[in-house]
């Protein structure tokens, strides 16, 4: 086989970011990954970096101000520059590229995701969002085009990892481990002063500010349920969420003989990362290694739902199916928002998700319009609960 056909040409929504930026770490030390396409939403400067250096075909960014601030900035080079929802599906759909990272934050990777699985690409899925809300029509439009859906999410990698070559119908639980976050073991009284600066000292994870915070409210673990549901077929009452403090079980799947197969190894994204874009093979990498010795332990307790209640709120949309996850999981993005604006407190984040979820009325089987419509209507719902128009 020639190097040519070995090579992988890989998009990137969202390559500004945590995800996006160890990606183009891991194509600086692998030759055979090129870069076909890079998306962000306004970071020029970032951007123009990594066009320099990787040298994508086309490029978009979410504002248009952005989009040509940049293509300025790089005139003298070979770039196509896009903007806005139709750039991403230009890039979602691209010939040039085999595999779509979809590293982007929130509900925006719907449409993308959706034209990339027409065009037939792989996809490396980060954005959990996406299959959060619409998981229902993700799922089935994979299957009928032949797409592999390979998950980034540390969890829901080490999950299909703990499955390959085992029989799937012989899959009797899902193990989904989370850290429990910096405010493990607080009380409901003790979150209540919680600031900003808190919520993001994560102990053990390096990422992105909107999941640092869903990993201290544990909406992020609900999240995940949703994502690891549709991911893997499985009833929501096949998924147990154990915390695991230490971060080293990633996640492990219990088959019907009663065995338990997991995955391990230190809290790093850039292995599941590299093992979607490299599935099904397991190239070296190098770094630090997990010290069974010095780590000497390892934990596992129940989740303390009724703290926080992030789970336990994700639970309850997932068994109510239809728009309520897109309520759930909008109301929850605009929360986050303003708390990293210090417009609301960190329990007001679980005040605001259960007053939209108590106000909507559930759309069954949602089209991709119906899910953006809930999501509209859960930001008027938002608008309403906070009294500020501005928002
Ligand atoms: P970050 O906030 O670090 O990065 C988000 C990226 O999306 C940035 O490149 C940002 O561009 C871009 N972006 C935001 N809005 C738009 C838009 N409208 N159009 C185009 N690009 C846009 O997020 P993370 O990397 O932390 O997370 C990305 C996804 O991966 C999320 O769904 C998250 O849940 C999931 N995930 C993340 C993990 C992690 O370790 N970080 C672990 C597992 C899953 P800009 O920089 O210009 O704003």
């Amino acid at each position: 086989m020639d190097q040519d056909m070995e090579s992988k040409r890989i998009a990137i929504l969202g390559s500004t970011g945590s995800i996006g930026t160890q990606t183009l770490e891991i194509v600086r030390t692998n030759p055979e990954l090129r870069v076909a396409a890079l998306a962000a939403g306004t970071n020029v400067e970032l951007m123009e970096a990594q066009i320099r250096e990787f040298h994508p075909l086309t490029v978009c960014m979410w504002s248009e101000k952005a989009a040509a601030e940049l293509a300025l900035r790089t005139a003298d080079m070979p770039v196509r520059i896009v903007c806005g929802m139709d750039g991403l599906l230009e890039i979602a759909a691209m010939p040039e590229a085999d595999i779509l990272v979809t590293a982007i934050v929130g509900m925006i990777g719907i449409r993308p995701t959706i034209e990339a699985i027409k065009a037939h690409k792989t996809i490396a899925l980060a954005n959990k969002e996406t299959l959060v809300t619409a998981g229902h029509l993700i799922m089935p439009l994979a299957k009928e085009c032949g797409v592999s859906i390979l998950p980034v999410d540390s969890e829901h990698s080490a999950i299909f990892q703990s499955m390959q070559g085992q029989p799937r119908a012989r899959v009797q639980k899902i193990l989904l481990t989370a850290s429990g976050g910096p405010f493990r073991r607080k009380t409901r009284q003790q979150l209540e002063p919680m600031t900003v600066e808190d919520a993001l000292k994560h102990p053990n994870w390096s990422m992105g500010k909107k999941i640092t915070i869903d990993s201290a409210t544990l909406v992020n673990k609900g999240l995940e349920v949703m994502e690891a549901r549709w991911l893997f077929d499985v009833e929501l009452d096949q998924i147990e969420v154990l915390i695991h403090p230490q971060s080293i079980l990633h996640s492990a799947v219990e088959f019907a003989d009663g065995s338990i197969m997991g995955q391990m190894g230190l809290p790093d994204m850039k292995l599941p990362i590299q093992y979607a874009l490299f599935y099904p093979d397991r190239k070296p990498m190098g770094g630090p290694r997990a010290d069974l010795c010095s780590i000497a332990q390892l934990t596992f307790e129940k989740p303390d739902m009724e703290t926080f209640e992030g789970l336990s709120m994700a639970l309850k949309a997932a068994e109510a199916g239809g728009t309520m996850p897109t309520v759930f999981n909008a109301a929850n993005e605009r929360a986050v928002s303003l708390f990293l604006q210090k417009k609301i407190r960190f329990l007001q984040i679980y005040e605001l998700i259960a007053g939209c979820m108590s106000k909507h009325r559930i759309v069954n089987n949602p089209s991709v319009n119906e899910i953006l419509e809930a999501e509209a209507q859960t930001y008027d719902f938002i608008k309403q609960l906070t009294g500020d128009a501005q928002l």
